[in-house]
């Protein structure tokens, strides 16, 4: 793979490797925990339907809740079998699975010295959604910071809340603001993830939702391209001919870089584009390119368009 450029260079954009490098003086790597949570857009809470593309074994392997295959494995056994083999390689455990702050607090709390007792382990990364956070949520948190490193990363997909209606997120864009807020007072960092290809959306609307990210201070982005998987809602409407898709990898690679140009360079790049564990899942699109593949096709655009992330940001 190239050797990443300098910032403010063409082809530069801000990876996860260099904030790690940066802050640590060494690669960190996340391991996805399934922790057993479950989600108030599946139980009944909010809803039963979950959101319009989401199948959770699809981009959770371990996923206990409602796998085929379920493990029992405890997180201090996910840990074990995550980590790297090299010695002291330093780690974030990456509560992934549904909602992972969707439970008591004690339980939670639990959960997360749990893995935080492990020696290698430096960190916590916790996906969840914007409404499944309080203040004594944050409150519990907070305290974490003194000692370990620690993200929350919110699900928001688009900026548009009636985006968020038709893929059935059950929440708007307003809780997600508010969620980042109270997030960001305690010093916490914050990743948002944003789904690219969304139904009804232009290319105007995906770059308002970049405008929406920087607007709140977020410390961390995760692109994800459509993808349509087996047992979703999205795969009736793809069967009806309702939902397109990036067929090709080459048509979503400038959407994205129309992105980062727009991106505010502080930013950091979780990731570029969904990542389905399982073939078998996934309906469309099908792209031979893999993870590395696509940041090398995204560094040459860049660096063809004399473009590097946050070259068109406005403050
Ligand atoms: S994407 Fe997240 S919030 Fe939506 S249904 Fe799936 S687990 Fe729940």
């Amino acid at each position: 793979m190239n050797r990443p450029v300098q910032p403010n260079q063409p082809g530069w954009y801000y990876r996860l490797s260099s904030f790690f490098r940066n802050k640590f003086g060494e690669p960190v790597y996340k391991i996805p925990i399934d922790a057993g949570f479950s989600c108030p857009n599946r139980d009944g809470t909010i809803g039963y339907s979950g959101c319009s593309y989401c199948y959770n074994p699809s981009f959770a392997p371990s996923s206990k809740s409602s796998s085929p295959i379920p493990t029992q494995l405890s997180i201090t056994e996910q840990i074990n079998r995550g980590k790297k083999k090299k010695s002291q390689a330093k780690h974030l455990a990456y509560f992934q699975s549904y909602t992972n702050t969707y439970a008591p607090l004690m339980y939670l709390k639990e959960l997360y010295d749990e893995a935080l007792s492990s020696p290698e382990v430096i960190g916590l990364s916790i996906a969840t959604r914007s409404d499944c956070v309080t203040e004594k949520t944050l409150d519990m948190l907070e305290s974490y910071t003194q000692h370990c490193h620690l993200w929350i990363e919110y699900g928001l997909q688009s900026a548009h809340d009636e985006t968020l209606q038709q893929i059935n997120r059950g929440h708007d864009t307003a809780s997600f603001a508010h969620a980042v807020k109270m997030t960001r007072r305690r010093g916490i960092y914050t990743c948002a993830h944003i789904i690219l290809g969304l139904p009804g959306e232009t290319n105007t609307m995906i770059l308002e939702t970049i405008d929406f990210i920087n607007q709140l201070g977020i410390d961390g982005i995760k692109f994800h391209h459509l993808q349509v998987i087996k047992n979703t809602t999205l795969a009736d409407q793809y069967k009806q001919g309702k939902v397109t898709v990036y067929e090709k990898c080459e048509d979503y690679i400038p959407v994205l870089c129309d992105c980062l140009e727009k991106l505010a360079p502080h930013i950091v790049i979780h990731r570029l584009a969904s990542q389905t564990t399982s073939a078998e899942l996934l309906i469309a699109p099908h792209w031979p390119e893999g993870a590395g593949q696509i940041a090398s096709a995204v560094e040459t655009e860049l660096r063809t368009r004399g473009a590097y992330q946050g070259c068109r940001y406005k403050i």
